[in-house]
C-alpha cells in the first residue's frame, strides 16, 4: 500500500462509517508499528512490522472508537468490533486481515468469531503465548 493508498482509504473508511473529517495520514519511513492520535491524525509507513495495510485498519479502527466515545487507547470488545467492520468495509472479508499478528486479546476475539484463518501458522512463529487461557473484554493500556 502507497501512502496515496493510504489516504485514499482513511478517506473511503471515515466516509463510509460517517465518521466525519478524515484524520491527516503522517507517512512515516521510520515508524515500525502505527499510531492514531487523539482521533485526528494515523501515523503508518512502509516499515510497519505487520505491513502498512493492516496497522492503517487498527489505527482507523482506533479514531472511529474514539470518535464513538471511546477511549483513544481502548483494544476493547467495542474497539474489536469497529476493526471487524473496517476490514470486512476495506477487505470485503474479515478473514483477510492478519488477526494472527493483533494483540493477543484481540486475537483470542477473532478465534472466537471464526476469524483467524491461520492459527497453526501463528502458534509456530510463537504469537500467540496462551491460547488456552480465557480472556474477557477490559480497558486496555497499549498504545499502538
Ligand atoms: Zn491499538
Amino acid at each position: 500500500m502507497t501512502e496515496t493508498e493510504a489516504i485514499l482509504a482513511i478517506q473511503c473508511l471515515t466516509r463510509a462509517f460517517r465518521l466525519g473529517a478524515p484524520p491527516t495520514l503522517r507517512w512515516s519511513a521510520r515508524d515500525r508499528r502505527g499510531h492514531a492520535r487523539l482521533g485526528d491524525r494515523i501515523t503508518v509507513g512502509p516499515r510497519c512490522w505487520r505491513g502498512v495495510e493492516d496497522t492503517l485498519l487498527h489505527e482507523v479502527a482506533h479514531i472511529m472508537t474514539f470518535r464513538r466515545g471511546g477511549n483513544a487507547r481502548e483494544h476493547s470488545e467495542r474497539f474489536y468490533l469497529h476493526l471487524v467492520a473496517i476490514v470486512q468495509e476495506h477487505y470485503g472479508d474479515s478473514r483477510r486481515y492478519g488477526w494472527a499478528t493483533e494483540y493477543k486479546r484481540l486475537k483470542a476475539r477473532a478465534r472466537r468469531d471464526g476469524l483467524l484463518r491461520n492459527d497453526v501458522a501463528a502458534d509456530a512463529a510463537g504469537w500467540s503465548a496462551s491460547p488456552r487461557r480465557r480472556l474477557r473484554p477490559t480497558a486496555s493500556v497499549d498504545v499502538t
